[in-house]
């Protein structure tokens, strides 16, 4: 039998916060929009999962977190809610352009992150795509203009930033890194240094990974600042 072993709250030396995460028991307990709460109750998301409820109320207010939990525990809605929720706070619309970006390590990751995205985000008048190498360079710069939250894999975003004219990520408010061990197992460590190196640096970080390895770890140092900490392990 497996329990869960939660992280003592609030972890050592992070800023207290009035409402523990013990207290949010629904996804309507969370200070979020009517559009998202909406869209997730279309999807039957009712309840938070623990890495949810630990990390959902630092990711709204703006922290950066480093996320610790394995595959399954439900990472996609712990960082998909605070970008839906940042950019609906500052009344953003498609014309505005990219503000989102997140970093999935394969193809089919991307798309699945990208099918919760339009589920939950139906309610909300922001634009999401895909960039993940399926179309024409061309076609996939040409529809980032007018995209928010865009959710890209390494390759194909680098190459963007070598090869598109006037492609800028200037306007970034939040990065999302998912499952940030296996980008780097996936050789793309120069790759990443490369995007972080481009981005701008007044911007949130919120990066989840399985393993916290060596590489996982200065991946953190060069894009996090002043994380949160939320792990959720178990313990046999
Ligand atoms: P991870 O990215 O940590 O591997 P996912 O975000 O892909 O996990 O979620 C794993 C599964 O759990 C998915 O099928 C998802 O629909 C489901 N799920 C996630 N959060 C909730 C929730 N709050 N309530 C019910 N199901 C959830
Ligand atoms: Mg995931």
């Amino acid at each position: 039998i497996e329990a869960l072993n939660l992280q003592l709250w609030p972890p050592l030396g992070q800023p207290k916060d009035n409402t523990p995460p013990k207290e949010i028991k629904l996804f309507s307990d969370l200070p979020i929009s009517k559009k998202t709460l909406e869209g997730l109750k279309t999807h039957n998301f009712i309840t938070p999962t623990d890495i949810q409820r630990e990390s959902l109320l630092y990711g709204l207010k703006g922290h950066d977190i480093l996320g610790a939990a394995k595959t399954g525990s439900g990472k996609t809605l712990a960082f998909l809610i605070p970008i839906l929720e940042t950019l609906f706070k500052q009344r953003y619309t498609p014309s505005f352009g990219m503000a989102a970006l997140i970093i999935s390590p394969t193809r089919e990751l991307a798309y699945q992150s990208f099918d919760v995205l339009k589920k939950i985000g139906k309610f909300h008048d922001l634009s999401f795509g895909l960039v993940t190498g399926g179309m024409l360079l061309k076609e996939e710069a040409k529809r980032m203009n007018s995209t928010n939250i865009v959710i890209c894999t390494p390759g194909r975003l680098l190459q963007h930033f070598e090869q598109t004219p006037n492609f800028t990520a200037d306007d970034l408010k939040i990065l999302v890194l998912d499952e940030a061990d296996k980008i780097l197992h996936l050789g793309f460590a120069d790759t990443m240094n490369a995007i972080i190196e481009a981005l701008p640096k007044q911007r949130q970080t919120i990066l989840f990974s399985a393993t916290q390895t060596r590489s996982v770890k200065d991946l953190a140092r060069l894009s996090l600042k002043k994380p949160i900490y939320v792990s959720v392990h178990e313990k046999a």
